[in-house]
C-alpha cells in the first residue's frame, strides 16, 4: 500500500495524468493534482477523487511552461514521495514550418519542467528516506515519427533525464523510471484525429485503424488505467531495483 505517501502528478486534470492519479489514490497515496487552469471543476475533481478513495487530494494550479511555477508546485505540495512528470502537449508540422515559440513551449512543458520539479522533489525524498520518480515519456521517447520534432526531442530528452536522475540517486531508496505509452485514447490524441483525417483524406475511423494504430501491433489503444497500474508497480517493493530504465505500454509498437 502507498498509504502515508504523497504523490504529485503534473498535468493531471485530464487523460493519463488523471488515470495515474486515480490508480495511485486507489493504492492509498495522497495525491496532488495539477494543471495550468484554476477552475472550480479542477478543485472539485480533486475533492471527488479524495472522497472516492479515502485519501487526501488537492489541486494546485501551476503553468509548467514556467520554471518558477514548476518549482512552486512542489514547494506548495510540501511533500513529494512520488513525483509523476506527465504534463504534455503536441504540435505536428514539418521542421521548416515548425513555429519557434511552439518548439520552445513543448520543450519547456515536457522536458524542462521535469528538471525543475525533480530538483525540488529530490531533497524532499532524501529527507523522507524514500522516493519514486515516474516520468511519462512515450513510444516517441524511443522511436520517431515525421512532423513531431519537438515532441520526439522532448520525450527522448525525458528518457535521458530519467537515466541521470537514477544515477544520482542510485545508492538511496529512490528510483527514477520512464513509462513509454503507445497510443492512449485521451483528449491529446483525439485532437489529432480530425487534422490527420484531412491530411490523408480519410474518415476518422480509417485514421484510427490505419494511421494512429498503424504502428501499434495490438490494434488497441492502451488505457489510462494500464499506465496508472504501471506507475503503481514502479512504486512497489518489487520494483525497488528497477531504476534508470523505460517500461513500454505500447501494444508491441517498439518491438516492430
Ligand atoms: P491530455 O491532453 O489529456 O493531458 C495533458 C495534461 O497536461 C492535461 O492535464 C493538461 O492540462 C496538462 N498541461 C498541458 N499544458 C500544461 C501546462 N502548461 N502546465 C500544466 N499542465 C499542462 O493528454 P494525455 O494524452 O493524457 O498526455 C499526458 C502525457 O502522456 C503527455 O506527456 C503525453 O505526451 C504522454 N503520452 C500520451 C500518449 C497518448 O497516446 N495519449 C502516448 C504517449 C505519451
Amino acid at each position: 500500500s502507498l498509504q502515508g505517501k504523497t504523490a504529485v502528478i503534473t498535468g493531471s486534470n485530464s487523460g493519463i495524468g488523471l488515470g495515474v492519479a486515480r490508480e495511485l489514490a486507489r493504492a492509498g497515496a495522497d495525491v496532488v493534482l495539477n494543471s495550468f487552469t484554476d477552475r472550480e471543476e479542477d478543485h472539485k475533481l480533486a475533492a471527488d477523487l479524495g472522497a472516492e478513495f479515502g485519501v487526501k487530494a488537492r489541486y494546485i494550479q501551476a503553468d509548467l511552461s514556467s520554471g518558477e511555477q514548476a518549482r512552486a508546485l512542489i514547494e506548495q505540495a510540501g511533500r513529494c514521495d512520488i513525483l509523476v512528470n506527465n504534463a504534455g502537449i503536441q504540435h505536428v508540422a514539418p521542421i521548416e514550418e515548425f513555429p519557434v515559440e511552439t518548439w520552445d513551449r513543448i520543450i519547456a512543458i515536457m522536458l524542462t519542467s521535469a528538471f525543475h520539479t525533480t530538483a525540488v522533489a529530490l531533497p524532499m525524498m532524501r529527507k523522507a528516506g524514500w522516493g519514486r520518480v515516474v516520468n511519462i515519456a512515450s513510444a516517441h521517447g524511443l522511436t520517431a515519427s515525421p512532423y513531431k520534432s519537438a515532441y520526439v526531442s522532448a520525450k527522448h530528452g525525458v528518457v535521458g533525464f530519467t537515466k541521470v536522475t537514477a544515477l544520482e540517486t542510485a545508492k538511496e531508496d529512490i528510483t527514477a523510471n520512464a513509462i513509454c505509452p503507445g497510443y492512449v485514447k485521451t483528449p491529446l490524441v483525439e485532437a489529432q484525429i480530425p487534422d490527420t483525417a484531412k491530411e490523408y483524406n480519410m474518415t476518422e475511423e480509417q485514421v484510427i485503424e490505419q494511421v494512429i494504430l498503424a504502428r501499434q501491433p495490438s490494434k488497441q489503444f492502451a488505457t489510462t488505467e494500464q499506465v496508472g497500474g504501471t506507475a503503481v508497480f514502479l512504486c512497489s517493493d518489487a520494483a525497488a531495483q528497477i531504476t534508470g530504465t523505460t517500461i513500454s505500454v505500447d501494444g508491441g509498437w517498439t518491438a516492430l
